[in-house]
């Protein structure tokens, strides 16, 4: 049996009928989306052998990789959610978990909740609680601990109540690829006594800097000691990832002041390093390269985050170029970069294969169509274009989406509602930015191809007291909900039937009658709700389109 047993927190793992945007699912409130179609669209278990996961998330084949430095491949199992309980024994020392949202608190999650003013719990909740309750019961009595880590960590530090609730020893916060062994033994040996690490968490304070808060339930890396791993300390993965995601580069740099992503130093895998993980992939029939990077633009910058066009071209040409890999996108990037270098990513398309039955996804956090909020929260987002001079924030927004679509590429992107300083007059701009690309069109009549999602912003301290009352939306933040899927409606309409590559026809189909009629009754759903709240949908329909939607003058000098 094993010495140690990895399981991911079950939203992760799935493939979600290969919709893209179909990830973002598991946070619909439970009493939004019906149960049955839930369980449908987010797939069926990744396949396994003898209970082993054959394909696990990516941020759980790190963590095995660093392990197997310590443990051998018999004492380390990355179980198959519902196998788990198979590898449980009294020999059994720590069942590590995995976790994006566990408690429902994520921005895209927290949307649907304030959006819906509801208190029911999200899938991602209610997925993360059926998993601890299935471990729970089948470590019961045995002295394995349960430790819980990864990106969500975080909300378990915004609620802590919640880790005995859900009978949670310990949760880990921070990369741990050099010191995994390490962890999982101090975890194991639970002697209190050890000092290379630090019994509580990191949190920021209202200036958004870091402060460590005590708690024995938490464990981090020590505070006086370096808090990243290096390069060279991060292993390469040894078993399949879910989607074939593999990762470019951590940290970011740009600063936007929301982000904890900036604060984390930047480290650029090389591209001999992405082929030798994307061969692991390969090998396990995977074709395609999702590349994980939080700002794919960044890979090796210059100064003022001017793009570097050699480093961005040897990696694709190293992705592109990986015996089996046939097609590959990045997971996050900047807009400003395609609205200032069209030429560049015509070159960077064309080593990707990108074309008509090419498209290539980027998610593109725009945040907002209001150039006093852009310049307030992420004046680096914009760069090296500068909001004045080179057109407006929406100008280069229209821009970079014009550039991507007519190399093939289709932003999916996000906006936040509820930032701090927000005025309605901000939200109307991002209402008038929505409308007018949803009104746009490329040189050959073709309709912009964009999805938009909006976020919302929820302060730490409603978040940690559970107060939502003031988040009352008021008439514009309604407006931006309403914009973005009325728009999502006309996507989901125009797209559905082509939007999976499920490789199962029937499934295919299904999938794509239902995001089709999906869409249309989303957004049907979500002007109801709007009209109760006051909104002049009319107006909401029009806003910013009184004039013909001009093509930027920085459009003309590129
Ligand atoms: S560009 Fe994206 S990842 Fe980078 S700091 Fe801004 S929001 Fe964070």
């Amino acid at each position: 049996m094993a010495r140690i047993v990895l399981v991911s927190d079950t939203t992760l793992s799935r493939t979600y009928r290969s919709v893209p945007l179909l990830d973002f699912l598991a946070s619909a409130p439970t009493d939004a989306l019906p149960g049955a179609i839930y369980s449908f669209l987010k797939g069926p278990p990744p396949p396994g052998v003898g209970g082993r996961a054959a394909f696990a998330p990516y941020a759980v084949r790190k963590l095995e990789a660093a392990l197997l430095k310590s443990f051998t491949s018999e004492e380390v199992v990355v179980a198959q959610e519902d196998h788990i309980s198979e590898f449980i024994d009294d020999s059994t020392e720590v069942i590590g978990v995995s976790t994006m949202d566990p408690l429902g608190l994520g921005p895209l999650t927290m949307s649907y909740a304030v959006f819906f003013e509801t208190r029911a719990p999200a899938y991602v909740q209610r997925e993360f609680e059926s998993l601890l309750h299935r471990i729970n019961r089948a470590r019961a009595g045995k002295k394995a601990k349960l430790l819980v880590g990864g990106p969500g960590v975080w909300e378990l530090t915004v609620r802590p109540e919640e880790l005995e609730k859900n009978k949670i020893d310990f949760a880990f916060q921070g990369e741990a690829d050099d010191i995994a062994g390490d962890l999982f033994r101090y975890v194991s040996d639970d002697s209190g006594e050890k000092t290379e690490f630090f019994r509580g968490y990191q949190t920021f304070n209202a200036d958004f800097r870091k402060e460590w808060e005590p708690n024995p339930k938490f464990i981090s890396r020590y505070q006086f000691s370096r808090q990243f791993p290096t390069l060279e300390e991060i292993p390469d993965i040894v078993n399949p990832s879910v989607k074939g995601m593999v990762e470019v580069m951590r940290g970011c740099g740009i600063g936007c002041d929301f982000c904890e992503v900036t604060l984390r130093p930047l480290r650029y895998y090389s591209p001999e390093k992405v082929r030798r993980e994307l061969e692991v992939n390969v090998r396990s029939g995977q074709h395609n390269a999702w590349l994980h990077t939080d700002e794919f633009f960044a890979y090796q910058h210059g100064r003022s985050y001017v793009p570097n066009e050699d480093a961005l071209l040897d990696l694709m040409k190293e992705v592109m170029t990986t015996s089996g890999i046939t097609r590959s996108n990045p997971t996050h990037g900047r807009i400003s970069i395609p609205a200032a270098y069209p030429d560049m990513m015509r070159r960077i398309s064309s080593v990707m294969r990108a074309g008509p039955n090419n498209w290539i996804g980027l998610q593109v956090g725009i945040e907002t169509g209001s150039d006093q909020l852009a310049a307030k929260h992420m004046p680096n987002k914009t760069l090296p274009l500068k909001v004045g001079p080179d057109g407006s924030w929406s100008d280069i927004v229209w821009k970079g989406t014009y550039v991507m679509n007519k190399n093939y590429w289709r932003p999916a992107f996000t906006v936040q509602v509820g930032q701090a300083g927000e005025t309605p007059d901000d939200n109307w701009d991002t209402v008038a930015l929505i409308n007018r690309m949803s009104n746009s069109t490329l040189d050959s009549g073709l309709p912009f191809e964009f999805t938009v999602t909006p976020m919302q912003h929820v302060p730490l301290g409603l978040l940690k007291n559970r107060d939502f009352s003031s988040l009352k939306l008021d008439q514009s933040q309604l407006a931006v909900y309403y914009a973005s899927y009325r728009h999502l409606a006309k996507i989901a309409a125009r797209d559905a039937a082509r939007a999976s590559s499920d490789t199962n026809v029937a499934s295919r189909y299904v999938t794509g009658a239902m995001i089709g009629l999906g869409g249309w009754a989303m957004f049907h759903h979500v002007k109801s709700i709007c009209r109760k709240g006051g909104l002049d949908v009319e107006k909401a329909d029009r806003y910013g389109l009184s004039e013909r939607p001009q093509i930027p003058s920085l459009l003309l000098t590129h």
